[in-house]
């Protein structure tokens, strides 16, 4: 059974923070005497990249190997099973009831006249 994947909410992607060379100093910190505003001297700046979820590898979804309480569909046994089978009876016996009435009414109908 495929479940929504816990470690990417279902993007596929992760987003990660990374460490990547300043642009505006191209890496040197700083111009000349200036430090540079963008990386505060370090030559690096930190951006947030998204990458393909390890876990699902990009599809987002897992197969659930500990199934989860009321989740799983055991045929027969499930909720929505049981309560079909228990709503046909019911209109079965509905039916029935109806049917029966229906015939006395005619029989003793029939008597009375
Ligand atoms: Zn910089
Ligand atoms: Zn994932």
């Amino acid at each position: 059974m495929l479940v929504k994947c816990r470690d990417c909410w279902g993007r596929g992607l992760i987003s990660i923070t990374v460490e990547e060379d300043c642009r505006p100093c191209n890496a040197t910190g700083g111009y000349g005497d200036q430090i540079c505003v963008f990386c505060k001297g370090n030559g690096k700046q930190e951006s947030k990249k998204d990458v393909t979820c390890d876990t699902c590898h990009g599809n987002g979804k897992v197969e659930d190997y500990k199934k989860q309480p009321g989740t799983e569909n055991t045929p027969g046994f499930g909720p929505g099973n049981g309560k079909s089978g228990f709503g046909s009876f019911l209109i079965a016996f509905v039916i029935f009831i109806i049917v029966l009435y229906v015939l006395f009414r005619w029989v003793f109908a029939g008597i009375n006249l």
